[in-house]
């Protein structure tokens, strides 16, 4: 489904993503953020909210965030405190959420993505804020709902953009680079399948060609995607529904909607709540925190390069082009092995040809990642030298990749077991061609009538005389001179 935007309308999303953040206990109390443990074993008074309990800052959760923020070139707050977000919904025990809305964590900062240098583009980031998620509710189980709490109390850093992006395939793109830069400044692991990363999607489209009151759709918020693919579906389906309004001379109404993944449809939920509905308070449990900024600049030394400077780095350093570079940086294992891969001898074009190519085509054919193969970076530098020395050929190596990976063996013994090895042997090949002459003699007459085309007939003869094994440049090198040879010959003969 593809909506068709007249030119003079402006698409405008904005996001409000929450990841969690890779702490081991939870963001106010002791309890673990394991995932996937047994329903409400993971909880305590505190994330539970019973009166009396005090919750502690953990200082952890404070440090991630501020990692986030740095990573997304915000100014760190001198001083930041957490208000009460109130609201009744059975996954939230306490009645509210600790958050931030006075004075966040970080504010004011850009994000510049792309998958290569020529298609950068740069979304403003108007706040980073810590605060806490809500519980699960399970429904289905013999048509009741479950409640797990121990996602309560779970640390986020909410990530606000300003609506900085125009349409659904941007806004994929930057959420896939905005999880590649959580993970490389270890921030978050952004665990999709673990709901570690869910996104709430502002849109609405303006008209440009006409001034005034009507000039565009009120924005609807789509509420909790966890999926790329759901945020660019869903936004897809709204874009278009805005449109059509605009075109019908609507403007919709400030509301939240749901996306309905299997109907393929986004549906009305609510009006959009206001900051008022939440009736924010001052959390008085907890005290300001001043953020010291020798503590801020460490960590601002301390940061991990992000995918961009990567992307940058990895194109200086080994000569790899703009899009590679880009394609490297996408999964960071991918930017390991071949950066490893090189180090170990490896050519940098040869071992970026090898990962685009047939390791990731081997990877989506099997559906696993990078890190679940057994092969090292150092196998297949191996690999890739036997290649070189004309050992096996291309076509061989390309037989012996996908077991290579399925066993984790060494080229060497694996291209032995598998009977894979190049003649490279002269006198071999030419007790081949000899035979191979012999057997076709009509082919020969042929050419020594000036049939020149049945040289690929001939040639194709001795690569199925050596099961395809024959070195093709040697052996055609070898098969002309021998029916040069035999030209001169029937010369002489004349
Ligand atoms: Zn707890």
């Amino acid at each position: 489904m593809t909506a068709r935007i007249p030119e003079e309308y402006q698409v405008k999303i904005g996001l409000e993503i929450h990841v969690a953040l890779a702490t081991e206990t939870k963001m106010f109390c002791s309890c673990s953020t394991a995932f996937g443990d047994p329903p409400n074993t993971n909880v305590c008074p505190v994330c539970l909210g019973v009166p009396g309990s005090l919750p502690v800052l953990n200082r952890r959760a404070v440090e991630l965030g501020m990692i986030c923020g740095l990573a997304l070139d915000c100014e760190v707050n001198p001083q930041m405190h957490f208000e009460r977000k109130n609201y009744h919904y059975p996954d939230l025990a306490k009645g509210y959420q600790i958050s931030q809305l006075v004075a966040p964590l970080a504010e004011g900062g850009h994000f510049t993505f792309g998958v290569s240098e020529s298609q950068e583009r740069t979304v403003r980031i108007r706040r980073v804020h810590l605060e806490e998620d809500a519980g699960k509710l399970l429904h289905g189980h013999r048509q009741q709902t479950l409640v797990d709490f121990n996602r309560c109390g779970v640390p986020l850093a909410e990530i606000v953009t300003e609506p900085d992006l125009h349409s659904a395939s941007e806004t994929r793109a930057f959420l896939e680079e905005l999880r590649a830069l959580l993970r490389a400044v270890g921030a978050s692991e952004v665990r999709m399948e673990e709901g570690e990363l869910r996104c709430d999607t502002n849109v609405n489209v303006l008209d440009q060609s006409t001034d005034g009151p009507k000039d565009g759709t009120e924005i609807t918020e789509l509420k909790n995607l966890n999926s790329f693919r759901g945020v660019e579906h869903a936004l897809l389906w709204e874009i278009k529904r805005h449109v059509e309004a605009l075109q019908r001379g609507d403007t919709l109404t400030h509301e939240t909607r749901h996306w309905d993944e299997d109907a393929g449809v986004t549906i009305s939920a609510r009006a959009k709540e206001e900051a008022h509905d939440y009736r924010y308070f001052p959390e008085p449990d907890l005290p300001a925190v001043s953020l010291d900024p020798g503590w801020v600049d460490r960590l601002g030394e301390e940061m991990s390069e992000t995918p961009r400077q990567r992307r940058r780095r990895l194109q200086q350093q080994y000569g790899v082009d703009d899009y590679t570079a880009g394609v490297l940086v996408s999964e960071d294992d991918l930017g390991d092995f071949f950066e490893e891969a090189v180090s170990s001898g490896g050519d940098p074009g040869e071992v970026a040809n090898w990962l685009m190519s047939e390791v990731q085509g081997y990877l989506n054919a099997e559906e696993i990642a990078l890190h679940e193969l057994s092969v090292t970076p150092q196998q297949l530098v191996a690999m890739l030298q036997l290649v070189d020395s004309g050992k096996i050929s291309g076509k061989m190596a390309k037989e012996l990749w996908p077991r290579m990976a399925e066993t984790g063996k060494d080229p060497d013994q694996l291209a032995q077991e598998m009977g894979l090895q190049q003649i490279s042997d002269e006198e071999q090949l030419q007790g081949v061609i000899r035979q191979v002459l012999q057997e076709h003699p009509d082919a020969v007459s042929d050419y020594l009538a000036g049939k020149d085309r049945v040289v690929g007939f001939l040639m194709g003869q001795v690569m199925q005389k050596t099961q395809g094994q024959a070195t093709p440049q040697l052996a055609n090198e070898k098969l002309r001179e021998a029916l040069t040879e035999a030209k001169e010959g029937k010369g002489e003969e004349d």
